[in-house]
């Protein structure tokens, strides 16, 4: 087995869709799935392709209500090619008897390669390989290659190969109902000799889309002439060529295909852009020389090696080059060129309608120990829409910005109004936009970006203005009640998105969501460490500009010190009156259906609701011990007036751990980062079930739809962060390691003030060197053991060896 290849062997129906999610193709700018060329989407393929950012935006009326979705456009499929024998029919896997069928994902070079050999009913026997790249160093070029060997024929090989726009958005089953077409054809038809091109445009975004294919044919190696003829309709443009072949001969077809849209960089009209792209790239076999080299540097940059000797050591360390492949293909440089944020599912898929919500929180810690200047172009996703957030603030009689909780194209608030439960098939009311504290997320990631990087030009030009505006926003959120001199948050929703409000209530929303007020408070803090760390002049205009009243500094500094927080039982409340809800019989649901991760809709099928039982869907209150260390914690509390004493974290943990149902794949993430230092077996436990996320499908059928990108990011991030206690606070790399010895060895490669720098560490011994450079030394530390790192050298710890 190799750590480096994910490989499928025959074919599987059911299990198609996770196959082509997990085998997508991409580079940041655009990506496509990994279904067979010949393939249609027909409820088991779903040839995807999509451009980061091309939104679109439908209207559908559901219920009498007319219920808007701007959604990641499904693009035209560049993929089509095919083949058939004489006047034979096409290729069809289904009327011919498949001898051979197996894929691999070549990680390590962004290869898919499928090799498929049939027998047909003459009894003709035929191998074919293709082999794929979007291409990691070209953003607008891929490429697929097909060779075809007739084993024990000659005659006419027909092939037909195109480019697909009549495509729709039905990726997801629960969707399909709703509208879906999103492209109008524009033009279509042979541009060259070789090269066809078709454009398609966006019906309500007005995103002009070329995509152009350039098509060479070789026989045994050698370039051979045929005929062509071109055929096109609206929205789609074939060509098909015939060659006569002769038993074990060889003929391969060269598809390199190119992508524009008139939103891209240095382009003047796409189509055009199309045409030059292709006319300046290499052949199929030299484009693909580049793109391993982007792959193999890429790799470098993020390396990361999990070395175990047994078998299931090694599936872990596939896995986790999985994610990070993934990861790599979702964002990297050339999402820069997209203007785009963190879509929740990839590029892979087209669940949550590519949004992007708040799990940029568990992405970008991974990217900006790696490549900071990424994390830094995702975060001018959010300063973008800093205007629609201030907006959206004040539209609710607020100040400064409320970012909202899915959002796409132009910073609006995308949530969904209603939502389909499949389990009774009803619509209902979706109040998941309460979730105020999506802006909290972005605050928290832009000051820790600050924090590794020490990057002060991002805090002047666009980190300050929207921590300080995020601040404001929840102090004029938050009232102040007389009774206990306490200020307190109304009619939020936490990150468990079970609880939409208390049972029986006329208003939506909960009281005092602890996360969210202490969260609240943290950016409070923050806000005034910013107004510190700005130089006087920056700092002058940024209060002039944004009109920030004296009055308002005073009022945020008697709310770091008067903020309310639930408790109950000695733990820390979900929210006002968590513990007041009934208790669940955990244990009967499991026996009665198995599967309870979306209790949610089983309640909801049975007439019940979860908003009156103490059962969340993910980790609320947890959150904050996964975001901060414990002193952080204390201390904020402890300003706030309430002692955190030593067995309240442990009391929280355990209480809120048997009351979730784990109905996201953050929660394994985030049980695993919680139980990391008191209880590592338990921490590893989840941490094989986040492993398995998406390459088992746990959400039961969710990962087809589109790749869970915080599970994946957070999988290499327990690594890097969790399991090696990794802060940067200060200016300082620290480590406060509790690595378990079942892990082995781990490597990788960090960015850090300028420093390259490497992390080996095992249950014994933590490596830290440096790349030789032209850069200060740097303090490391190691619980309590400090160490001064110049370029060039290494600094050792030796660790307390533990049993797990
Ligand atoms: C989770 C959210 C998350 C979203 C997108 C939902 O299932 O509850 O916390 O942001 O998925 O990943």
């Amino acid at each position: 087995m190799s750590e480096w290849v994910l490989a499928y062997e025959g074919f599987d129906s059911v299990h198609e869709g996770l196959r082509e999610a997990l085998c997508t193709l991409g580079n940041g700018y655009f990506a496509t799935r990994g279904a067979a060329p010949e393939s249609r989407a027909d409820g088991v393929h779903y040839p995807g392709t999509y451009i980061a950012a091309c939104w679109n935006r439908l209207t559908d009326e559901v219920d009498g209500q007319a219920v808007d979705n701007e959604s990641m456009v499904n693009l035209p499929n560049w993929l089509p090619v095919t083949i058939a024998v004489d006047d034979g029919d096409w290729l069809d896997l289904e009327r011919v008897e498949v001898l051979t069928q197996r894929q691999e994902l070549d990680l390590r070079r962004g290869i898919l390669t499928r090799w498929l050999r049939f027998r047909d009913g003459q009894g003709r026997l035929t191998a074919l390989t293709q082999r794929r790249f979007v291409h990691m160093a070209q953003a607008h070029l891929a490429g697929l290659e097909t060779t075809v060997i007739p084993e024990n024929w000659s005659g006419q090989l027909r092939i037909r190969t195109g480019i697909d726009g009549t495509v729709r958005n039905t990726g997801v089953e629960r969707y399909r109902k709703l509208a879906s077409d999103h492209l109008l054809p524009v033009s279509q038809g042979s541009a060259t000799a070789d090269t066809v091109v078709l454009t398609v445009e966006t019906n309500q975004s007005r995103i002009r889309i070329a995509t152009g294919a350039r098509t060479q044919v070789r026989c045994s190696g050698e370039p051979c002439d045929v005929q062509r003829t071109v055929r096109t309709e609206p929205g789609l443009v074939e060509e098909e060529m015939s060659i006569a072949v002769k038993a074990g001969g060889e003929v391969t077809v060269d598809k390199v295909v190119a992508l524009h849209t008139g939103r891209d960089w240095a382009v003047s009209e796409p189509s055009e852009a199309v045409l030059t792209s292709l006319e300046r790239a290499e052949n199929f076999e030299e484009l693909l020389d580049g793109h391993t080299l982007a792959w193999a540097q890429l790799w470098e940059r993020f390396h990361t090696s999990l070395e175990q000797d047994h078998q299931t050591g090694q599936e872990a360390s596939l896995t986790v080059r999985l994610y990070l492949f993934h990861l790599l293909q979702t964002l990297s440089i050339h999402t820069l060129e997209a203007d785009a944020g963190v879509p929740a599912r990839g590029l892979h898929g087209e669940a949550y309608r590519g949004h992007v919500f708040w799990d940029e929180l568990f992405v970008l810690p991974v990217l900006t120990l790696r490549a900071p200047g990424l994390t830094r172009s995702l975060l001018s996703y959010r300063y973008r829409r800093l205007p629609a957030a201030r907006a959206a603030a004040l539209a609710c009689g607020l100040s400064g910005a409320l970012y909202p909780w899915q959002s796409a194209s132009d910073g609006s608030e995308e949530s969904q109004l209603v939502h389909l439960n499949p389990l009774s098939g009803r619509w209902l009311p979706d109040v998941s936009r309460l979730q105020r504290h999506a802006g909290l997320a972005v605050a928290f990631t832009a000051w820790h970006y600050f924090e590794a990087t020490g990057d002060l030009g991002f805090l002047q030009e666009e980190g300050a203005e929207m921590i300080l505006d995020i601040a404001r926003y929840w102090a004029s959120l938050a009232t102040h009640d007389p009774d206990t001199d306490r200020y307190v948050i109304r009619g939020v929703m936490g990150p468990d998105e079970f609880h939409t409000g208390y049972p029986g209530a006329e208003n939506d929303g909960l009281d005092n969501n602890a996360y969210t007020n202490i969260m609240a408070v943290w950016v409070l803090r923050r806000a005034l460490d910013v107004l510190e760390a700005l130089p006087v002049r920056r700092r002058v205009e940024l209060t002039e500009g944004l009109a920030l009243r004296r009055s308002e500094v005073k009022l945020w500094q008697e709310l770091v010190q008067k903020m309310f927080v639930p408790f109950h039982l000695g733990v820390i409340s979900q929210f006002e009156g968590y513990g007041d809800l009934e208790e669940l019989d955990w244990e009967s649901y499991r026996q009665r259906y198995g599967n309870i991760q979306r209790l949610d809709r089983i309640l909801e099928a049975e007439g019940r609701s979860v908003n009156g039982y103490q059962a969340s869907k993910q980790p609320d209150v947890l959150m904050l011990f996964y975001l901060l260390s414990a002193d952080e914690l204390r201390d904020l509390l402890g300003d706030l007036g309430y002692a955190l004493e030593p067995e309240v974290i442990p009391a929280t943990i355990e209480y809120y751990l048997s009351r979730t149902s784990h109905g996201s794949t953050l929660s394994a993430l985030v049980h695993a980062w919680v139980l990391a230092r008191a209880h590592r077996d338990q921490s590893l436990e989840y941490f094989r079930l986040l492993l398995e996320s998406d390459v088992a499908d746990v959400q039961g059928g969710t990962t087809a739809e589109g790749i869970h990108l915080a599970a994946m990011a957070g999988s290499v991030d327990l690594l890097q962060r969790c399991f090696t206690g990794l802060e940067t606070r200060g200016g300082v790399l620290r480590f406060n390691p509790h690595w378990p010895e079942s892990l082995g060895t781990f490597t990788c490669r960090l960015r850090f003030r300028q420093h390259d720098i490497i992390v080996r560490i095992s249950s014994t011994l933590l490596r830290v060197s440096a790349v030789s450079g032209d850069v200060p030394e740097i303090q490391v530390v190691c619980v309590e053991q400090w160490r001064t790192l110049r370029p060039g050298e290494s600094v050792e710890f030796e660790l307390q060896p533990n049993e797990v």
